[in-house]
């Protein structure tokens, strides 16, 4: 069981700056994601934790304890990799006691902890088999078995189901997060799926160019992202960005989409210069009756619901709506937008204005 906390963390390799300043507090028991797209830093980040790169400056303490020059052996994390290296003379049972027997622990202890360990992942009636001929799933039970049996501080993963394909990925998703749920042990998990670290994280840190963009809870940055980065990397559709007229004062309840007044959250903070309009396609309605007007470019069907995308003055915008209703090619509808989950941004600096619905948003 561990609380980390990093402060300040940078990593440069040569003039390269792979991470600039993180700070975020994992909590004790957490699941805890690092998302982002290839080359944001997340690995890195992940590495200097485990103690497998060091940081060039900041801080990283693992229940109170500074352990950022420390050496990965004395920090007590198990660290989980993509491509499980099994040793693949030995048996499931040798492969899961090794730590254990490495450690010199009395045969009768290793025996008793191998037993819970396959009795937690399932995997009791493969103990006696050779690594060689199993599933990847069983494969990938054996190497956490291997990391869990140690009893370790804290588990780093880095895309652990990366290379399974998307069924039997999901699968594991759900059984690696039911297992964390039974252990309790705080996990940092690395991926670049951001529906991954929506269904597992108990937290998430959104990360891009080495810079973290958002840290908080799923539903918080769904709802309330704190740049158009975001806003834009999480959701499939992602959120729509319309390009509003005029500025943007405190207090003000409304802005123009062309010539057309939309509700927006009483706003905290104002900006004048390019004020950027977002809002989620599961948000949009269409109505004959609204005022802000567009034509359908294409309508893609899900089952229960559809993607309309519709051309507007403002910018095009994506509509997630009931299958049953009527959209089709070269129609002209109204839309509508649900006021209170409107986000604004400033063009310039892609962040979040503040307003009633996302006052607390992160802001780097
Ligand atoms: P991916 O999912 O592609 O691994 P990531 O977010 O995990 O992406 P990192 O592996 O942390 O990214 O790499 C961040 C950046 O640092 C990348 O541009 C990478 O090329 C660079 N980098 C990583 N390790 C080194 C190294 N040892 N020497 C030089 N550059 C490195």
């Amino acid at each position: 069981m561990a609380e980390i906390v990093i402060r300040n963390l940078r990593k440069e390799f040569g003039d390269f700056t792979a991470v600039q300043s993180s700070s975020f507090t994992i909590e004790d028991g957490e699941f805890f994601m690092l998302l982002g797209p290839s080359g944001c830093g997340k690995t890195t980040t992940l590495r200097m934790i485990a103690g497998l790169e060091l940081p060039t400056s900041g801080d990283i303490l693992i229940d109170g304890e500074e352990v950022s020059q420390k050496p990965a052996t004395e920090r007590d994390i198990a660290f989980v990799f993509q491509m499980f290296a099994l040793y693949p003379h030995m048996n499931v049972r040798r492969n899961i006691s090794y730590p254990l027997v490495s450690q010199g622990l009395p045969r009768a202890q290793v025996k008793a902890k191998v037993a819970e360990v396959a009795r937690i992942l399932g995997i009791e009636d493969i103990l006696e088999k050779p690594v060689g001929g199993l599933s990847g799933g069983d494969r990938q039970r054996v190497a956490l078995g291997r990391a869990i049996v140690r009893e370790p501080k804290a588990f780093m993963m880095d895309e652990p189901l990366g290379a399974l394909d998307a069924e039997f990925r999901e699968h594991m998703a759900e059984e690696l997060r039911a297992l964390h749920d039974r252990m309790g042990a705080t996990t940092v998990y690395v991926t670049h799926d951001q529906l991954e670290a929506m269904q597992m994280g108990d937290k998430i840190v959104v990360m891009n160019h080495g810079v973290i963009e958002q840290f908080g809870t799923p539903q918080d940055i769904y709802d309330k992202p704190a740049t158009m980065f975001v806003a834009d990397f999480i959701g499939s559709p992602a959120m729509n960005f319309l390009d509003a007229r005029g500025t943007v004062a405190p207090g003000a309840d409304h802005v123009m989409l062309g010539d057309v007044r939309a509700a927006i959250p009483e706003m905290r903070e104002g900006a004048s210069g390019e004020i950027v309009f977002g809002v989620r396609p599961e948000h949009v309605r269409l109505s004959d009756a609204a005022p802000y007007r567009g034509e359908v470019r294409a309508a893609e069907y899900l089952g229960t619901t559809q993607i309309v995308t519709v051309d507007t003055p403002a910018g095009e915008i994506k509509a997630r709506i009931g299958s049953d209703q009527p959209a089709r090619r070269g129609d002209k509808v109204g839309l509508e937008f649900n006021g209170r989950t409107v986000t604004l941004f400033s063009r310039e600096t892609g962040k979040a204005l503040r307003s009633a619905m996302n006052e607390d948003v992160f802001h780097g």
